[in-house]
């Protein structure tokens, strides 16, 4: 048999068996732990009135928002939405008996929302739910307070709040994880276990991820999102059913659930309740996020084919690889902003959409071929620049260049590589300027002579600023980067170590 809480929450159309309650509750506090939340009982309840049992000033530690994107978390981004004005006001952390607001979990992001009070005159006063996170069993809300408030929060336990969930961002965070329990669970069937998921919060259009042992060919990839989408259109009921932490639910075939369900428990989380989310015939799962009552919600479920290399028809073996989907409300706008980078893809390449692939292709090859010839053209240039410096006199031959196409300590290797080849006896300094920085290299058989040479071009380049010249080198080679426009003086120290050193 299943119980009902008390106080009722004010009816949605979510269906009344939506929350099963397996134990008795009559024991258990008028304060909601996270897990019987309001939230969690109907995820369709966007607004509710309760009592304020604690407040207090926050501390003042940014919060970072968990699972994807954890490393990246500033406060900014975790707390408000990239462009929005930095929030001011002190932030304070309000408990209620009871919330729609989810205090994320499960791979689910924070509600965010509005929190009205009335003030002494009887006069409301809206304040932002900036965030909301579990401690222990409690939810706590991150409110801002602006300056000069007329609310004095240090006063509100004890009187009535309402809140109010900011539905855009909960609708997409709750399709998208139902989605991803659905995709999981079709998964499972091709013997695919999710090893873990991820979602970029709300508005993001990122595509959300489950994490596989394998990557997935695109006839796989097309399988299971039309499998996905054929339960979706069966709009398949979704439920939960709540028990108590560590008994489970008495039922033989339910045996290893217990087991099962504490493993991915947080270890703060003791003496609360478990949660099973069920898809009816599909998927039965612990999880404390606000799961649409049914998939109808969802409306849509799109894969995205795999775009590593030869996923098209190979699956890429053995390691854990991420498979990429979007539902929903992030469907929509992932997909038109989708549509629209392949309309600017044509616009780019000159072509409607429906050949950008193929002439992306073709360019692409076009490309692959030029850059080898460029190569084979600068390697025979090499070779020709080369053996023109190698027919001059001399114990130091020198040679500048100033050709952009060939500015690189690539193609100077190449020339000053024949040089020595040809002219063992001698050492090349070879220098080119384009834009700064100028090139310098310094090569010989002779290596004593190579060093010597360098080093004084070194001291007359850098003259009264040290760091100009950056480089350096070993056994008869030495390269380096000159700062600032190259000049006739420039050119006057280079004959001046010939005149030295040859
Ligand atoms: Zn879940």
């Amino acid at each position: 048999m299943t119980y009902d809480l008390h106080p009722a929450l004010p009816a949605t159309p979510t269906p009344k068996d939506y929350s099963r309650i397996h134990f008795d509750p009559a024991a258990l506090p008028a304060k909601r732990i996270v897990g019987l939340l309001a939230c969690q009982r109907d995820p369709l309840l966007r607004t509710l009135t309760r009592r304020v049992v604690a407040a207090h000033p926050a501390p003042d530690v940014p919060l970072a928002q968990k699972g994807r994107d954890r490393k990246k978390a500033t406060p900014s981004s975790s707390a408000a939405p990239s462009g929005a004005a930095t929030p001011t006001g002190a932030l304070w952390e309000v408990e209620l008996e009871d919330t729609v607001i989810f205090p994320e979990g499960g791979g689910q992001p924070w509600d965010t929302g509005v929190l009205r009070v009335a003030d002494a005159n009887g006069g409301t006063h809206a304040f932002t739910i900036e965030a909301c996170v579990r401690r222990g069993l409690d939810a706590v809300h991150r409110v801002r307070v602006p300056p000069g408030s007329a609310v004095d929060f240090a006063a509100l336990p004890g009187l009535e709040a309402s809140v109010e969930v900011d539905w855009e961002r909960r609708l997409d965070h709750m399709v998208t994880h139902t989605a991803q329990h659905l995709l999981s669970a079709v998964l499972d069937r091709r013997e695919l276990p999710t090893l873990s998921w991820g979602m970029g919060q709300h508005p993001s259009t990122e595509a959300p991820y489950v994490e596989l042992p394998r990557g997935l060919t695109w006839p796989e990839a097309e399988a299971v999102e039309a499998e996905c989408n054929a339960h979706i259109r069966e709009q398949l009921r979704v439920w939960i059913d709540v028990t108590v932490q560590g008994e489970g639910v008495r039922d033989d075939e339910r045996a290893g659930d217990v087991e099962r369900e504490e493993r991915g428990i947080p270890k703060d989380y003791t003496g609360g309740v478990i949660r099973h989310c069920n898809i009816t015939g599909v998927d039965r799962n612990a999880c404390c996020g606000t799961q649409c009552p049914d998939l109808s919600y969802v409306s849509f479920l799109h894969v995205l084919p795999p775009s590593t290399p030869h996923a098209a028809t190979q699956p890429s073996s053995s390691t854990p690889t991420r498979l990429y989907f979007v539902a929903g409300p992030r469907a929509i706008a992932h997909l038109a902003s989708a549509s629209r980078e392949l309309s600017r893809a044509g616009q780019a390449v000159n072509v409607g959409r429906a050949d950008v692939y193929e002439r992306v292709a073709r360019i692409e090859a076009n490309r692959f071929e030029q850059a080898e010839a460029a190569k084979a053209m600068k390697g025979e240039l090499a070779r020709l620049v080369a053996s023109a410096a190698a027919a001059k006199d001399g114990a130091i031959v020198t040679l500048h260049r100033a050709e952009r196409a060939t500015h690189d300590f690539d193609f100077l290797s190449a020339v000053a590589g024949a040089f020595c080849d040809a002219r063992p006896d001698a050492t090349l300094v070879l220098t080119s300027a384009v834009a700064p920085p100028a090139l310098l290299l310094v090569q010989s058989k002779d290596a004593d002579k190579a060093k010597a040479v360098f080093e004084r071009l070194k001291t007359l380049l850098a003259g009264e600023d040290k760091a100009r010249v950056k480089g350096g080198g070993a056994r008869g080679r030495y390269m380096a980067k000159v700062d600032g426009k190259w000049a006739k003086g420039d050119g006057a120290a280079v004959e001046q170590v010939v005149q030295e050193l040859a």
